[in-house]
């Protein structure tokens, strides 16, 4: 028999990934399912960054490329943090990786092991708890409801605190959520992490750009630039240029974190793909007006698809700032169909009214639902009405 290493027992697949495969093999079945699981942009990578890609190819720029990411490219991504976040950062305080997902899992490594604690707040992007218990560390999660728009409050960040917590991980916009934190609200957070010094900041800012707040956006490095040399800034190409497939995710910050990941990173996959790099890079210092026509269509989307979920019954549904997800509250809905819990919900809406969507126990909320609006307006009419449908008949 095989005897698989313990840390394996401990891990779940993808949850995200594990509804849409679900949804695909009810398709393959014949079965017409609306699959609103996925999380990436339905539109395409814009075509200055193809061409600068296909480019890198013509010209043989193929092979290994530094660990840390090609030279050009972390130049790049400091242009890109001074212009949009006033953020200062020289090269070498940037690591690119294949993919945020790589990124998160670099520091997790780096920094974490046995007998660590690591802060997140629910509901959380499902890989955060994860990828912490791989590096033997203890996710210890802090639940903010639909009652606090999903945000936590100093005083539950103060309470979750111990002399073994050694990262706190802020996702703002958030995914499940879309919610996103205010500068003042960052500001208390980080009064909060002024008197813990242990504690080493993570700020995963992958949907910065779909936002429509009216304060523009802001992490916690903005509102508390006294925590440089403890925060960590993420963040990638995937989602703002609808590039989830190039895998390509970036981190900055001090560079004693920075050249541990790098050498994680050195002993797994070395560099990103090399012809990648060249894309982000077109992405980064490129024209950006390609970000704002999927914004106003996400945006556009969100006010649709949160008007018709807070007409359905036993639904609430907050309005959000950012992203590209709703995560209405389901638990009167639920109920009024018996069902066991979101789980439960989740399958039923899956085999009876055709649609896809994740449970919220997946992002540690149990009792919502996440619906992606990374589709067109005809599928999410479609799954609105089926939803309604289903909901009111039963
Ligand atoms: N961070 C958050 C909050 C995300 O939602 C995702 C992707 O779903 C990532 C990071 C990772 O993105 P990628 O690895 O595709 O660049």
């Amino acid at each position: 028999t095989i005897r698989l290493a313990g840390r394996v027992g401990r891990i779940k697949p993808s949850p995200t990934l594990a509804v849409t495969a679900r949804a695909q093999q009810l398709k393959a079945q014949g079965k017409d399912v609306i699959g609103l699981g996925a999380g990436e942009p339905d539109f395409d990578t814009p075509a200055h960054v193809k061409e600068a890609a296909i480019r890198a190819i013509r010209e043989g720029f193929t092979k290994y490329t530094a660990v840390e990411g090609t030279p050009g490219l972390r130049r790049a991504i400091c242009a890109k943090f001074e212009r949009e976040n006033a953020l200062k950062f020289t090269p070498d305080q940037v690591l690119v990786s294949v993919g945020g997902k790589q990124s998160f899992y670099n520091l997790a490594q780096a920094l974490l092991e046995e007998g660590d604690e690591a802060i997140i707040p629910a509901p959380y992007w499902v890989s955060y708890p994860d990828m912490v218990l791989l590096a033997g560390a203890t996710p210890v999660i802090v639940s903010a409801g639909i009652e606090q728009a999903f945000k936590i409050s100093p005083a539950q960040l103060e309470q979750a605190i111990t002399a073994k917590t050694k990262l706190f991980v802020i996702n703002s916009p958030s995914n499940p959520t879309g919610s996103v934190y205010t500068r003042s609200e960052l500001a208390g957070l980080g009064e909060v992490l002024r008197r813990h010094p242990q504690v080493v900041i993570a700020t995963d800012d992958m949907y910065e750009h779909i936002l429509w707040m009216d304060e523009p956006f802001t992490n916690i490095l903005n509102a508390c630039p006294d925590l440089a040399d403890r925060t960590m800034v993420l963040n990638g190409v995937s989602k703002a240029y609808a590039m989830t497939g190039w895998r390509i995710g970036y981190c900055a910050g001090p560079r004693p974190i920075i050249t541990a990941m790098a050498n994680i990173q050195s002993q797994s996959t070395s560099n990103a793909t090399s012809i990648a790099q060249v894309a982000a890079e077109a992405a980064l210092s490129g024209d950006q007006a390609c970000i704002v026509p999927m914004v106003r269509a996400f945006k556009e989307r969100h006010d649709y698809v949160v008007d018709r979920l807070n007409r359905l019954p036993g639904v609430r549904c907050l309005a959000s700032q950012g992203a590209f997800y709703a995560f209405p509250d389901f638990r009167g809905a639920i109920k009024a169909a018996g069902a066991k819990d979101d789980l439960a919900m989740a399958e039923q809406i899956l085999e009876r009214a055709g649609v896809a969507l994740v449970p919220g126990s997946a992002f540690g909320a149990p009792g919502y639902l996440r619906l992606s609006f990374a589709t067109s307006m005809k599928t999410l009419e479609g799954a609105l009405d089926r939803l309604e449908q289903f909901l009111s008949t039963g």
